[in-house]
């Protein structure tokens, strides 16, 4: 069974720079392959499918898709989270103390 789709998530974010919160705007797609049994899935990782407790498929064969959409959510964000490119920092926007 193949998972795909694509989403956007607004993350809060602490800028680096000037340790002010904004919002991130991410977008991701999601591809996953799951084998479908009830209770948990597998998922297909480096080394073919393995059990990932953090999917769960219902009784109804209804995938929750929330911890995948996390992961890739978190896959997303930027390393060096800036509120803008430009972004003067703490001791530009205060230059006197
Ligand atoms: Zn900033």
């Amino acid at each position: 069974m193949t998972v795909s789709g694509e989403g956007t998530a607004d993350v809060a974010l602490t800028c680096m720079r000037c340790l002010d919160e904004y919002c991130e705007h991410v977008q991701f797609t999601i591809e996953e392959e799951l084998h479908p049994d009830p209770g948990f899935a597998h998922r297909r990782g480096t080394d073919g499918f393995e059990v990932d407790d953090e999917v769960h498929i219902g009784p109804n064969h209804v995938l929750d898709l929330g911890e995948i959409m996390r992961q890739h959510i978190v896959l997303h964000l930027p390393l060096k989270p800036l509120c803008r490119t430009d972004c003067p920092g703490l001791e530009e926007m205060h230059p006197n103390g």
